[in-house]
């Protein structure tokens, strides 16, 4: 094996370690805790999962967590009265609506209607647009993207001027993935399913970032020796072995890829911890940003 493990674990820790010491002295000046609201509709037990996480996680980092869970058959106006009272409330300095949405709601209206200064996960149009353009900067930048990014830079990953790909272009990871890496100069080509010849393109990379979520989809003799990959997907892989039956895996073949990459991330222990990390670091800036 050559690359060099990029240890999200750690580096996360890194993170909420800085994060709670900001607020304990924001506390200790006499300024309210940061508040993060979340928003959970509905009943999926992955959703219910990561919002406890979440909670957990404002608990460690000294941050007071206000949950909102509510029926799987919510109506669009009911549910954006609460936005809209989170909106108004200065406790809350945060908002996060855990997504996916039941079907019957409207996703795009409920994050418009997030303020911009509270729009902690970075997803309403107005940050994505900012991120999108020369000399802007968005309030927030979404979590796993920014997760990415920073493990890149803590790695010492030269982006300016490195060709980049990015696979996947959704709103929430592949993106602003890739908006991120233009704003830090580098090359980006984003392969999405419509790609032709994605071997060839991801030969070229010297960063490759995955989020197609099909498990160990990029093999090793596509990657370009000595690139950096930051793996973001998480499949389930079948595995008689596990209790459970499966164990998580990326969208790349790591046992392959390690042996020609210069630098990489586990999956579980990579990206997945920085999402939760950053989620806080986006709440204490939204602190900073409306009570400093
Ligand atoms: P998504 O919304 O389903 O988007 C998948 C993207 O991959 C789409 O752009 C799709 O292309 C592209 N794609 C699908 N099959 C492809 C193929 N065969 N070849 C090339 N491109 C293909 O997924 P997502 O929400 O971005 O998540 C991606 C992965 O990241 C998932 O495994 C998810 O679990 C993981 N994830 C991890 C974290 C974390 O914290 N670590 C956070 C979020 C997501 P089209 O646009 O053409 O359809």
């Amino acid at each position: 094996m050559t690359a060099k493990i990029i240890d999200g674990k750690a580096i996360a820790q890194e993170v909420r370690n800085e994060v709670k010491e900001k607020v304990t002295k924001r506390v200790a000046a006499g300024k309210p805790m940061p508040g993060l609201a979340t928003v959970l509709v509905g009943e999926r037990v992955d959703s219910a999962a990561y919002v406890r996480m979440k909670q957990k996680a404002c608990a460690d980092l000294g941050m007071t967590s206000f949950h909102h869970p509510l029926p799987a058959d919510i109506s669009q106006d009911d549910l954006e009265k609460l936005i809209k009272e989170l909106n108004a409330d200065p406790k809350v300095n945060g908002i996060l609506v855990q997504l996916p949405l039941p079907s019957h709601l409207d996703e795009e209206r409920v994050l418009q209607l997030i303020s911009i200064e509270k729009d902690v996960d970075g997803f309403s149009p107005i940050n994505i647009g900012r991120l999108a353009q020369k000399g802007r900067e968005p309030l927030f930048v979404p979590c796993t993207p920014y997760g990415t990014i920073y493990l890149l830079k803590k790695a010492g990953v030269e982006i300016s001027g490195a060709n980049a790909v990015v696979l996947g272009r959704s709103n929430i990871v592949g993106m602003p993935a890739a908006l991120l890496l233009v704003k830090e100069n580098a090359t980006v080509t984003i392969v999405h399913s419509r790609t032709k010849n994605i071997e060839e393109v991801v030969r070229n990379a010297d960063i490759i970032i995955a989020a197609i979520g099909m498990m160990e989809f990029v093999r090793g003799d596509w990657v370009k020796p000595g690139a950096a990959i930051i793996d973001v997907g998480i499949n389930e892989k079948p595995d008689a072995t596990k209790k459970r039956g499966y164990r998580l895996v990326g969208d790349v073949n790591y046992e392959e890829a390690a042996e020609v990459a210069g630098f990489i991330t586990p999956v579980p222990g990579g990206v997945g911890p920085m999402t939760i990390a950053m989620l806080m670091a986006n709440t204490l800036r939204a602190a900073e940003i409306q009570q400093d």
